[in-house]
């Protein structure tokens, strides 16, 4: 059999490990992991299963789809869903015991109907996007208040989700998820988690925490910041391809689309087997390097849908060894942050960006 020509190693023992620390770093009574876009590309499954090990309470997921796979394969842990079709069917979500976020009066009436389904209000408290507008606010906790109250669904949390953009700004939408809370209270509700901060907010202000705090990112060992980079975090996921043609250039020769580099002396060039089409950012052309047999190479030309051209010099280097794209094994390997700097965007787009075709393997 040969070898896959993309492959992605994705150990769970890390995982399990950066959900112990989190917990030390930035500690709640419960603690949220987030295993949304299929575990932030290292694997839902395996993610929610390493995070539980962890000690996390609570599997976090966007769609009830999500949610559902999990149960499926015999995760029982509880699940938080909080992005919905505008007509979404809460049945089968109800039935396996989804908690399910609900922004608005539809959802809310929604759920009723199903019966006795266990929801967290959202609320929107500055970030502009999903949560029950400032408008809509009293009445929609009027609405979840009554329904609760006739014994149509239970109110078991409140959440909100920060923007990042400034300690002023996160500690202000701070003190609207209190306001929301203190109105639920005076309606005679009082949900039994309050949760407002993923991970940044999580590390950066303690009294954000509340009961429960939501890591996606850095339970993963990825920086959500790049003021976040010391945290003790070990990254789970490995990207690496294989050299599959080796050629000698001479001065003057082109290498990919457009001709974006050219050989200015006689000099190696690598084939390796993975593109753009796998996760390898092509606005990275120009600026990336990755790793093979210990050392940082450049890589040359327009990155390809399929393939790119590394520059080796006059270095030994041979068709069949492997080249660390991106992950943790050698130093000389590049990290998922440095990755986002080359291609001008977060660790999350990185590492969530890994192909279809990418053959996917756990190791310790
Ligand atoms: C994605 C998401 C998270 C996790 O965010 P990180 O920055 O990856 O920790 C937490 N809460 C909500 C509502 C999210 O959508």
């Amino acid at each position: 059999m040969s070898t896959p020509l993309r492959r992605l190693y994705v150990s769970a023992s890390a995982i399990t490990a950066n959900v112990k620390r989190l917990r030390e770093l930035a500690p709640a009574r419960d603690t949220m992991v987030v295993v949304k876009a299929n575990g932030y590309g290292h694997g839902a499954e395996v993610a929610a299963r390493a995070a539980l090990a962890g000690g996390a309470s609570w599997i976090g997921v966007a769609d009830i789809d999500e949610a559902l796979a999990l149960r499926a394969v015999g995760i029982d842990a509880p699940i938080l869903s909080w992005l919905h079709a505008a007509d979404q069917d809460f049945v089968e979500a109800v039935a396996r015991d989804i908690t399910l976020g609900v922004s608005t009066i539809a959802q809310l009436n929604a759920v009723a109907l199903v019966g006795r389904g266990t929801v967290h209000l959202k609320v929107d408290t500055g970030l502009g996007r999903n949560g029950v507008g400032r408008d809509n606010l009293d009445e929609f906790l009027t609405v979840a208040a009554r329904l609760h109250d006739e014994g149509l669904l239970v109110i078991n949390g409140l959440m909100s989700h920060v923007s990042g953009t400034s300690r002023e700004a996160d500690l202000g939408q701070a003190e609207r998820f209190v306001h929301a809370h203190d109105l639920l209270v005076s309606l005679g509700v009082t949900p039994t988690h309050l949760h407002l901060a993923a991970s940044a907010a999580a590390l950066d202000h303690p009294s954000l925490r509340f009961t429960m705090v939501r890591f996606g990112i850095a339970a993963y060992g990825l920086a959500p910041t790049s003021d976040h980079t010391d945290l003790g975090l070990t990254p789970a996921m490995r990207f690496e391809a294989s050299v599959i043609n080796v050629k000698r250039l001479q001065p003057g020769d082109g290498v990919s689309y457009n001709f974006r580099w050219v050989a200015s002396t006689e000099t190696t060039v690598a084939l390796v087997s993975a593109g753009y089409a796998d996760g390898i950012p092509r606005a990275a052309t120009g600026r990336a390097s990755v790793e093979i047999r210990g050392t940082r190479y450049p890589v040359v030309g327009t990155i390809a849908m399929d393939q790119i051209v590394v520059n080796v010099g006059d270095d030994d280097v041979a068709e069949g060894d492997a080249v660390g794209i991106w992950g943790d094994r050698s130093a000389a390997t590049p990290s998922v942050a440095e990755w986002a700097e080359w291609a001008d965007t977060i660790t999350y787009d990185i590492a969530t960006g890994i192909g279809g075709r990418v053959a996917r393997f756990e190791r310790p």
